[in-house]
């Protein structure tokens, strides 16, 4: 029986996403306690160039779906494309990253060949021959633990499993597509591009977040919101936001953190005025380090923060972005 696992890699920007370099590195490692294959899957209308280099992040072998179809993104596409290898390569997993994109078309791929998808997984092992996955549910609550019967089909969560520095040469082989634009089901007519250049909140590694406590920035909370996109500039970190935020239309939703928004594991994360609602630690209660800084000592965010600093956002902010840029200094 064949042991080999395919990671169909994302692209942002036109080249591998990190998230998408990070669910090859977890596929590499889970092939290797197999003894299988890891096999990387692009698709795009221009990716071919980008085959080779993925070697050097662990795939022995690179599958390049390259034509007009998968130009924009389509769910009916990917699902159709990741069904069709999953089938040819006889894989006994099939990941790719949790982020929108990617729990959309693996569900729709999953379901056509009648298996479940473990969604926004934290772990991957082999038990007793058997792959198994760990993934939180009740909004970060609890774990669980989820075995296949056959293929496993995962997403996994961004910033939780680390890229592969082990190196292959990787072979490269085109992949067959028997449909064309003219058979997708459904198309995207328009992309709403975000602010180029901009740090997304799931990839980031530091993450300076805003609650409803800065205030509006067309109004009074202006010079709170300069101060955070200030501390998050020093620091090179993401700028994200609570739901009330978002909902005040203050940021966009893609800034968004929690159960309704982005689920965020960074290295660091600055909740700042944000009182820690719980759909709001559904998002980032898996971030390594957490710091919170609200004016209210009962505010429920201290109950997760590693450390908190009880005092206003408005004196806090930026002292804590002058002693960074000094510390950086040296
Ligand atoms: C189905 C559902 C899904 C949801 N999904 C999400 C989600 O994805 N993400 C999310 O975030 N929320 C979500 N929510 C909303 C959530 O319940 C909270 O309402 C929201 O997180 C509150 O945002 P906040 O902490 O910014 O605001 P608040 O709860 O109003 O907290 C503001 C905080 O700022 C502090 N503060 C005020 N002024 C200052 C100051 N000058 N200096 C320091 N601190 C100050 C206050 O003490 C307070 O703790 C969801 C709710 C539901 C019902």
């Amino acid at each position: 029986m064949s042991k080999n696992v395919l990671v169909y890699v994302e692209f942002a920007d036109d080249k591998p996403s990190k998230a998408g370099l990070q669910a090859l590195g977890a596929g590499c490692r889970l092939a290797r306690q197999l003894g299988g294959e890891a096999i990387a899957l692009i698709a795009g209308a221009d990716v071919a160039g980008h085959a080779a280099g993925l070697g050097a992040f662990g795939a022995s072998k690179v599958q390049v779906a390259q034509g007009e179809q998968f130009r924009v993104y389509s769910q009916d596409g990917l699902s159709r494309l990741l069904a069709q290898q999953a089938d040819a390569v006889q894989a006994v997993a099939v990941l790719t990253s949790a982020t929108p994109a990617g729990k959309d078309f693996m569900a729709r791929a999953a379901a056509s060949r009648k298996c479940g998808l473990a969604s926004d997984c934290t772990n991957l092992e082999v038990e007793g021959g058997k792959i198994v996955a760990t993934r939180p549910v009740f909004a970060g609550k609890a774990l669980v633990k989820v075995a296949a019967p056959g293929t496993l089909w995962a997403t996994l969560r961004p910033n939780v499993f680390a890229v592969e520095t082990a190196g292959f040469t990787a072979g490269i082989e085109p992949v067959s597509v028997t449909f064309g634009v003219g058979d997708l089901r459904a198309v995207v007519r328009e992309i709403v591009a975000g602010a180029k250049g901009k740090l997304d909140v799931a990839e980031a590694e530091i993450i300076v977040s805003g609650g409803r406590g800065l205030k509006d920035p067309a109004g009074e909370g202006k010079q709170n919101w300069d101060n955070l996109e200030k501390l998050a500039a020093t620091i090179g970190a993401a700028v994200g936001a609570s739901r009330a935020v978002v909902d005040a239309g203050w940021r966009p939703h893609g800034d968004q953190v929690g159960q309704t928004g982005k689920t965020v594991s960074p290295k660091l994360y600055i909740a700042c005025a944000i009182s820690g609602a719980i759909q709001h630690l559904a998002g980032m209660s898996g971030s390594k380090v957490i710091v919170a800084i609200n004016k209210d000592e009962t505010a429920p965010i201290f109950k997760i923060a590693d450390y908190g600093i009880v005092g206003n956002v408005e004196d806090v902010v930026p002292a804590l972005t002058a002693a960074f840029a000094e510390a950086l200094k040296a």
